[in-house]
């Protein structure tokens, strides 16, 4: 563990604040309150810097002593959270948006065991009787956003790049929308024929969970790495909650906190990724947002993403300068035995999956 564990006060003054970028706009840092229950009172857990693109300043992630919320602080104001994403789309990531409908197996299983409407049904004798076998590939980590087909099969995915999830969802039989901050995701996902939505949750200047959506009118709700890079979690899965109509769903994928990883990299651990990952849930504290926002819990999946490993270990050997920690960035199989690891001693994986359900 390469943390402090010491209580600490957060640093009174942020370390290489208020400056200017190479592009000319302005970079300011802020110390934040918890946004879980707005306490001040932290305790300094790893101090970093922005390691994927160099902005200026060191950022803490601090853990709320009245909550346990792990958050970013100091991190960039509001204003100045636009620089922290420089230019990361081309015309290229359309290609991901060429979506085939999902075939085979699959295809069986979602028509079968999640009421996709994909054809026609099996009798209830052959569904039952396949069942261990027929749900497999639902189980499979890309299969996991295949959440049940509800209702109109009206889906919302927040933050969704370039929208490849919308597609692949409407490929799967829903009406399936994205929503974003970018414009130029948004132009490249509507230049594709999807239905894109330029904003964010809640909508801005309307903190007290305000959309500029229609509410209660989605089956499903998705938040594919997401919810760790807004400014305020609590107000985003409350203006989610107004989205949803009840019985529908919301599924947030997020990096874990308390996962082995986190435990063996440290500050070096890949997805960290200062100052973009704003708050650093624990399975704890993502479960206790989303039933706060009056979600209700259904399951939380581990998720292991290997990559993430092979990354930490190339961030270890560049703080260590070690030869050995840039051999094991490159070992499949060690990183596959960490990965399996990590699931297997308490699904602590580097992400995880929570699906809820609005009653
Ligand atoms: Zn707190």
């Amino acid at each position: 563990m390469s943390e402090n564990q010491t209580p600490t006060p957060a640093p009174e003054s942020p370390a290489g604040a208020d400056t200017t970028l190479p592009d000319g706009r302005p970079w300011r840092l802020e110390e934040v309150p918890c946004d879980f229950c707005g306490s001040s009172d932290a305790r300094v857990l790893i101090t970093g810097r922005d390691r994927l693109h160099g902005l200026p300043g060191q950022f803490g992630v601090v853990e709320c002593v009245r909550c346990g919320l792990v958050r970013t602080s100091p991190r960039p104001t509001l204003e100045c959270l636009g620089a922290a994403y420089p230019e990361q789309y081309g015309p290229h990531q359309s290609a991901a948006l060429r979506a085939k409908a999902p075939g085979g197996l699959l295809r069986w299983a979602l028509i079968n065991y999640r009421g996709y409407p994909l054809g026609a049904s099996s009798p209830v004798i052959t569904r039952t009787a396949f069942a261990p076998l027929g749900r497999l590939p639902l189980r499979s980590r890309r299969n996991l956003g295949y959440l049940p087909f509800t209702g109109q099969g009206r889906l919302l995915d927040f933050g969704c790049g370039v929208g490849g999830f919308v597609a692949k969802m409407n490929a799967a039989g829903w009406q399936a929308e994205g929503m974003d901050l970018s414009e130029d995701a948004v132009r490249i996902g509507r230049e594709a024929g999807l239905t894109m939505h330029l904003g964010t949750l809640p909508a801005l200047g309307a903190p007290d969970g305000g959309t500029q959506l229609e509410e209660g009118a989605y089956d499903a709700l998705t938040m594919w790495q997401a919810l760790e890079h807004v400014p305020s979690p609590t107000a985003t899965l409350k203006a989610a909650w107004r989205l949803v109509r009840p019985g529908g769903r919301l599924l947030v994928a997020v990096p874990r906190f308390d996962s082995l990883q986190r435990h063996w990299f440290g500050p070096a651990w890949f997805p960290l990724d200062l100052p973009r990952h704003l708050t650093h849930f624990t399975r704890a504290t993502l479960e206790r947002q989303i039933e706060s926002a009056g979600f209700k819990v259904e399951r939380t999946w581990p998720v292991r993403r290997p990559a993430n490993i092979r990354h930490s270990y190339a961030y270890l050997a560049d703080d260590t300068g070690k030869a050995r920690h840039r051999k094991l960035a490159r070992s499949r199989m060690i990183v596959g035995v960490m990965s399996l690891w990590s699931l297997l001693r308490g699904g602590r994986t580097g992400q995880m999956i929570c699906i809820a359900q609005k009653l």
